[in-house]
């Protein structure tokens, strides 16, 4: 059995001010075939760092091809896309005959001229490797579950975690699947339900829990191989911008339209029920400080470079030196100039430093303020689950009682690594203020007494009634009352 294995992902904010090129891949992942580190997955590749671990062992022979990723930004550049493309086609083509490819995507991809990019990818694979040949794709839940990508794939499993802690999991599950099928000891088809909604859906809160625990005792029996929950990606203006819930089942299509029809009217019953409650950013501050117990993590996802913000917006630094809050932490705030800056200072210099507010309004005013520099420290990393995020250059500044991580790499919060790269330890401060919309959790809910959400005016806006979508299909709730969810594949 020959198996080929490829990674191409962002998850594209088409309305960032930040356009992606090669650089930002180059800045994340940028491997040639059999360049992968053994050590970690990194951003989406866990089906080929899963798949060479298991190689031998399963009988197979794993041809490994290229992998690009990058931080969440905005639309890939239309001739960096092709590029990068082709070179996965064409090592691809040079792989042939292939009996199994199994694709690391996000699923939020979209490059200039492509909406949606990762159905053109599976589209173009489908001809080189044919129909005979088994196609896994793994997706992140944030994604647009195109019905094209569906139907030119055999299997597509999405994370069920936010945050994504089961990376690995979905990528054993998904090739556990198709060699199933290569065996054949499996027929997968699939069922894709449309929920009509745009929502978010973070699984360490209770109801998303309970529903994400159901799903999961649902699998391995009565003929379902697979359920996943497709949160989507609010923040871009593509087509296919919904809640989709997709069931792959064993050979019984009725059985999986069954399941994915149940599935879906209960995950549509839940909108306006999954996402936490937000203060404003004074007063998820002043909650913070009253609080009787540490630290307090204030998260702030209107500014999550994950969601393809700049993160560099100044509104929780200015409320806190606003506050004369004490004992409090920050961060990342990106702003590769500023880190500049503080390498030329050095350690323990004491001078006048303009930080963030740079990249475009949504950044808000920069903050003018002496600054203390703590540290600086070349090609920081933090973990998030299994994986490995670089952080680029960093600095930290002392500026009043606030103490702030400035990152040249753009990236949310994910690891404690963040602050004790810099020698904070962020379980020793009153206040832990994080730019990131729920992955903050794994590492950082359990370490806080409290978590507070905050909105600031960063520009991605919990209200999706504001965003300005041009292609979306209506009717889609929240943007209308009344919708048409159902069967679609
Ligand atoms: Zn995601």
């Amino acid at each position: 059995m020959r198996l080929f294995s490829a990674t191409i992902a962002t998850e594209t904010n088409t309305f960032s001010p930040l356009p992606t090129s090669l650089a930002a891949y180059k800045e994340g992942v940028f491997l040639g075939p059999g360049e992968h580190p053994d050590t970690t997955p990194l951003m989406c590749t866990a089906p080929l760092w899963v798949a060479r671990r298991r190689a031998e062992a399963d009988g197979f022979t794993l041809i490994e091809g290229s992998c690009f990723a990058a931080s969440p930004a905005g639309n890939t550049n239309r001739a960096d896309y092709e590029w990068m493309r082709d070179r996965i086609l064409d090592e691809c083509r040079a792989a042939m005959p292939l009996d199994g490819v199994l694709l690391g995507l996000h699923g939020a991809m979209v490059a200039h001229g492509y909406d949606d990019v990762e159905g053109d990818v599976i589209e173009r694979v489908r001809e080189i490797v044919g129909t005979k040949c088994v196609i896994g794709v793994e997706l992140d839940p944030h994604c647009h579950l195109t019905m094209k990508r569906v139907r030119l794939s055999d299997i597509v499993i999405l994370y069920k975690e936010f945050p994504h802690t089961d990376v690995v999991e979905r990528a054993e599950e998904l090739l556990d699947l198709v060699l199933a099928t290569l065996r054949g000891q499996a027929k997968p088809v699939m069922s894709l339900y449309d929920c009509r909604q745009i929502g978010s859906y973070p699984t360490t809160l209770p109801l998303m829990r309970a529903f994400v625990d159901k799903v999961k005792s649902l699998e391995g029996k009565d003929g379902i191989l697979s359920i996943s929950i497709g949160h989507c990606f609010p923040y871009a203006d593509v087509a296919e911008l919904t809640g989709r819930i997709l069931v792959v089942a064993d050979g019984d299509k009725a059985v999986a339209d069954a399941m994915a029809t149940r599935i879906g009217e209960e995950f549509v019953g839940m909108r306006g029920r999954t996402a936490p409650e937000y203060s404003s950013v004074e007063a998820g501050f002043e909650k913070a400080r009253a609080h009787n117990g540490a630290p307090v993590v204030v998260a702030d996802p209107a500014d999550n470079a994950g969601g393809g913000a700049p993160s560099d917006n100044t509104t929780m630094l200015r409320t806190l030196m606003a506050m004369r809050a004490e004992s409090a932490c920050l961060g990342p705030i990106w702003d590769p100039i500023a880190v500049r800056l503080c390498f030329d200072a050095g350690a323990g210099a004491e001078f006048p430093l303009r930080l963030g507010g740079k990249t475009g309004p949504a950044s808000g005013p920069p903050v003018d303020a002496m600054a203390t520099v703590l540290a600086v420290k070349r090609d920081c990393w933090q973990s998030f689950g299994p994986t490995q995020v670089p952080l680029g250059d960093c600095a930290a500044v002392r500026v009043g009682g606030v103490e702030v991580v400035l990152i040249s790499n753009r990236t949310q919060a994910l690891g404690l690594e963040l602050f004790r790269n810099l020698g904070i330890e962020p379980t020793e401060r009153k206040i832990v203020a994080v730019k990131s919309t729920n992955h903050f959790m794994a590492a950082f809910g359990p370490v806080a007494d409290r978590v507070i959400y905050v909105d600031s005016d960063g520009p991605l806006s919990r209200d999706y009634r504001t965003i300005p979508y041009t292609k979306i299909q209506r009717p889609v709730w929240p943007l209308d009352e009344a919708t048409t969810p159902g069967l679609i594949l």
